[in-house]
């Protein structure tokens, strides 16, 4: 049996039997993690409010081999998110990104990369709810880049010439990129504004990029969020259960 000790993001908790909690969390140190808190629904759990969906912890657990949900020895808050959780629009938001982490981040692997965008981005909503649409069309473009699913936005698929910085794109059905001769009208468009501001959130933080993005014509926001849908869509092989990810 090993102690593992490491920083986390708890992404939800649900009831176990009569006194306990499950808790899946974002670990620094070990990946996706689903761990049991015994005794957390007493009145008096060591665990306070440590186990709250989208609290910063310090987690340490028990990791049995071939087991793969483990036990909670200690967990302690580092950042309570409980006033971003109370708020309708960004506790939909935040399940959306539990939800997608979820899906996409294997258990046990430890990716730091990971996990500091998806905190990066849960920092981004605390600090502006209002920033949430953007929040997430910058955790998708990441969440799917670490996950080796994003096209790059540079050259062309079909010829290799590298894109003008005014030039529209174009995505064939397999999300390979075209440029307008090969593309030949067929295809997602994504216009040149859109495509810079995808590009941009390799270069910045979630809040920079939301400085950006909001920039961007309503008609290009729209053009952003269905291109991140279809990439999704298309890795999931079905729609995200929480249904947001067209709205604005
Ligand atoms: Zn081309």
């Amino acid at each position: 049996m090993a102690l593992v000790t490491t920083e986390a993001i708890v992404l939800r908790s649900y009831n176990l039997a009569e006194a306990d909690r499950i808790v899946v969390c974002l670990t620094r140190g070990a990946g996706l993690v689903r761990a049991v808190a015994r005794g957390a629904r007493r009145m008096k759990s060591r665990f306070g409010a440590a186990l709250e969906p989208f609290s910063f912890i310090n987690l340490v657990f028990y990791e049995k081999e071939n087991r793969e949900l483990v036990t909670i020895s200690q967990a302690d808050i580092l950042k309570s998110n409980f006033d971003l959780a109370s708020q309708p629009e960004a506790a939909q938001v935040l399940a959306y990104i539990a939800e997608l982490v979820g899906d996409f981040a294997p258990p046990h692997e430890a990716n730091d990369k990971l996990y500091r965008m998806v905190k990066a981005s849960v920092e981004a909503l605390a600090t502006s709810s209002d920033t949430s649409n953007q929040v997430m069309r910058y955790f998708e473009v990441w969440l799917l880049r670490l996950a080796g699913l994003f096209p790059e936005l540079e050259t062309c698929a079909e010829c290799n010439s590298h894109f003008r910085d005014d030039e529209s794109i174009y995505l064939d059905a397999d999300a390979r990129t075209r440029c307008h001769k090969c593309g030949g009208r067929f295809g997602t468009v994504l216009s040149a504004a859109t495509r810079r501001a995808v590009i941009a959130t390799k270069k910045v933080g979630p809040l920079e990029f939301a400085d950006v993005a909001d920039k961007l014509s309503a008609k290009d926001q729209t053009q952003f969020a269905e291109f991140t849908h279809r990439l999704l869509v298309r890795a999931l092989e079905r729609r995200p259960r929480t249904a947001i990810a067209l709205a604005h």
